[in-house]
């Protein structure tokens, strides 16, 4: 197929057929969509076509090379430090980014990250931030580029000028069920990290109940998928296939997850969040500085325990509009929820499994997610969910809260989250937190 009398529908039949496309004719649909003269319908047919079809690695690098094209590109040459990026492809309580982002930067890297917001069940690093009050993720490339040298690091969005075509792409695959496919998630997540220029891209592939991917080698195939499009582009990337077969901390909302942030970042909270921050920035400093891992897994436990990545979160808000006192006092700050309801267990056991992808549905039905495309969040609601799996449970014991509206709404949820636990009377192992490594050097 080729441009000449270029007509979307064909696009959309040639990949219902399972026909293989080219480049132009990729790029020209997917631009043709950002600029809005694509309607919705068929975009939509277009993804559940790809969803089903596939694409192939040469499509989906056409579709990731489209992405970026249709905005601008971030360089990044002039800076002081070494830059890194690091993006997750997506999980319940997963506020890695948030920690990661400031304490990166108190190790004295350069953090220029382009996050997304909630998508189906999971929650968005910029959803989370903006219930910051005044926080704006709306950065033009140059502010990224000034806030990075001045302060370390940067979260911000796609805007009109970055990456807008996954953007737009990305609302509209959460209203139509075409989230989790490989080649389309390694598209979106990549065209967003290789539109910034940055040293080196580390990304968490999710496994697991709460993930994409519900299995270690699903996310493996993710992440050998998004390190090919690294690689043929000369970028060094690091992927890492993580644990998501239970909420990686406890809060699942958006105020709730940056509270839990800032009391990592303060060193007041131990935990599978802060294993895995910890080891994105030690994975950070051995490839960037060629620190020792050891040294560099100390050191980061340590700009935890100190005070300095919070520090460096308080001037990241700061640089970007919002109240930084939320590192002082979160809930000095943040939006809290009407009502709070404690769930506590019928009868104890081992917790033997947790169906993490219901407590992200859970959340998002009270309100911290979206139903449909360019719905409104409520920052103020969502869950906490406290146990891990392989913990022994008493009855009676507090395992959640929920923080709603009002109370038929708490209460519906809570009778769903009890039945998101799975407890058996013998021991049960803890899963790995990370099942392996993928990538390397350009
Ligand atoms: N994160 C992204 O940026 N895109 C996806 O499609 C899924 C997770």
């Amino acid at each position: 197929m080729t441009t000449a009398g270029f007509d979307a529908r064909d696009v959309v039949a040639a990949k219902r057929d399972g026909r293989e496309l080219d480049g132009p004719v990729l790029r020209a649909f997917i631009l043709g969509y950002a600029k809005g003269e694509i309607p919705d319908y068929l975009a939509a047919a277009f993804l559940m076509a790809a969803f089903i079809r596939g694409l192939s690695d040469a499509e989906t690098a056409d579709i990731t090379a489209a992405m970026i094209g249709s905005g601008v590109t971030i360089r990044l040459g002039a800076l002081s430090r070494p830059t890194v990026d690091k993006h997750s492809t997506g999980g319940v309580s997963d506020g890695v980014t948030l920690v990661f982002a400031p304490l990166a930067a108190a190790l004295g890297l350069a953090v220029a990250k382009l996050s997304g917001r909630g998508l189906g069940h999971t929650g968005g690093t910029l959803d989370k931030l903006e219930s910051i009050p005044g926080l704006r993720t709306d950065l033009s490339p140059a502010e990224l580029e000034r806030q990075i040298e001045a302060v370390g690091c940067a979260v911000a969005g796609q805007t009109k000028d970055l990456v807008p075509a996954d953007g737009a792409l990305y609302a509209l695959r959460d209203a139509t069920a075409t989230v989790a496919s490989i080649p389309l998630i390694a598209a979106s997540v990549m065209s967003k990290k290789l539109a910034v220029g940055t040293d080196l891209i580390l990304l968490d592939v999710k496994a697991g109940s709460g993930a994409f991917m519900k299995t270690p080698e699903a996310a493996a195939d993710l992440a050998r998928a998004c390190v090919r499009l690294a690689t043929a582009r000369g970028r060094a990337c690091r992927a890492a296939v993580t644990d998501m077969s239970q909420p990686l901390g406890s809060a699942i909302g958006n105020a709730l997850d940056v509270a839990e942030a800032v009391r990592l970042l303060r060193g007041e909270e131990r935990g599978r969040l802060r294993e895995l921050t910890v080891a994105f920035a030690q994975e950070a400093l051995v490839r960037l500085r060629g620190e020792d891992p050891t040294a560099a897994k100390a050191a980061a436990e340590r700009a935890l325990d100190d005070g300095t990545a919070a520090e460096r979160f308080g001037r990241m808000i700061r640089a970007q509009g919002g109240d930084a006192r939320v590192v002082e006092d979160p809930w000095a700050v943040l939006p809290a929820a009407p009502v709070r309801h404690e769930v506590r267990l019928p009868a104890g056991g081992a917790l033997a499994s947790v169906e993490a992808e219901d407590l992200g549905r859970i959340a998002a039905a009270l309100g911290a997610g979206r139903m449909k495309k360019g719905d409104p969040i409520d920052p103020a609601v969502g869950l906490e969910f406290f146990p891990k799996i392989g913990d022994l449970l008493d009855a009676g014991e507090r395992v959640a809260i929920v923080h709603a509206r009002d109370e038929a709404a708490a209460a519906g949820a809570a009778e769903r989250v009890l039945a998101t636990a799975r407890l058996v009377t013998g021991p049960v192992e803890a899963p790995p937190l990370v099942h392996g490594w993928h990538g390397g050097d350009a």
